[in-house]
């Protein structure tokens, strides 16, 4: 037997071969079933618009079985189904309203924030003007982690580097 290939879409193996895969990828069945998988991720509204277009399908509501599977083109939804679909949409909604909009706006303020005190300390710190002690403040306040706290004779790799340290640096030529 040659190769094979398998379709995770309908669960079925065939000949690994350019003249199968065309027949089978050209296939209703197979277009249904892709349908079906990729709908699977869609949003419960339009699930259940599309569900709710299409006619009940008899004889998976009748015996819980059809062969057609999620490819079936009549519908499968259950009552219970179409309830938690409902619901799901509710709760969409309801977030969308309580945050929804919001959400980035507080980001954006964040972010806006976060900009404004670094430009405003990168001027100040620019501004050679300024006596050395009050520009030392622009500094980040480095602290040791929690974990190493306690720890004695830790090796100066790890130590937080002092205000002193960057002040103090010697001013090295690059290149
Ligand atoms: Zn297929
Ligand atoms: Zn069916």
């Amino acid at each position: 037997m040659g190769k094979r290939y398998y379709c995770d879409f309908c669960e079925k193996a065939f000949a690994d071969n350019a003249a199968s895969k065309k027949n089978h990828f050209n296939g209703a069945h197979h277009h249904r079933m892709r349908k079906a998988h990729y709908d699977n991720f869609r949003d419960p509204a339009s699930i259940l618009s599309a569900e709710m277009a299409k006619k009940p399908c008899r004889k998976f509501l009748q015996t819980g079985n059809c062969e057609f599977g999620n490819g079936c083109r009549f519908s499968h939804l259950t009552e219970g189904r179409r309830r938690e679909l409902e619901q799901q949409c509710q709760q969409n909604k309801e977030k969308n309203q309580n945050s929804g909009a919001s959400g980035p706006a507080v980001v954006m303020g964040e972010l806006d924030d976060w900009l404004t005190k670094h430009s405003q300390r990168e001027v100040k710190g620019e501004d050679s003007g300024e006596p050395a002690a009050k520009r030392r403040k622009t500094f980040p306040d480095y602290s040791l982690p929690p974990h190493l706290v306690g720890i004695p004779n830790l090796p100066p790799s790890l130590l937080p580097p002092t205000r002193d340290d960057f002040v103090n640096l010697p001013l090295l030529e690059w290149g």
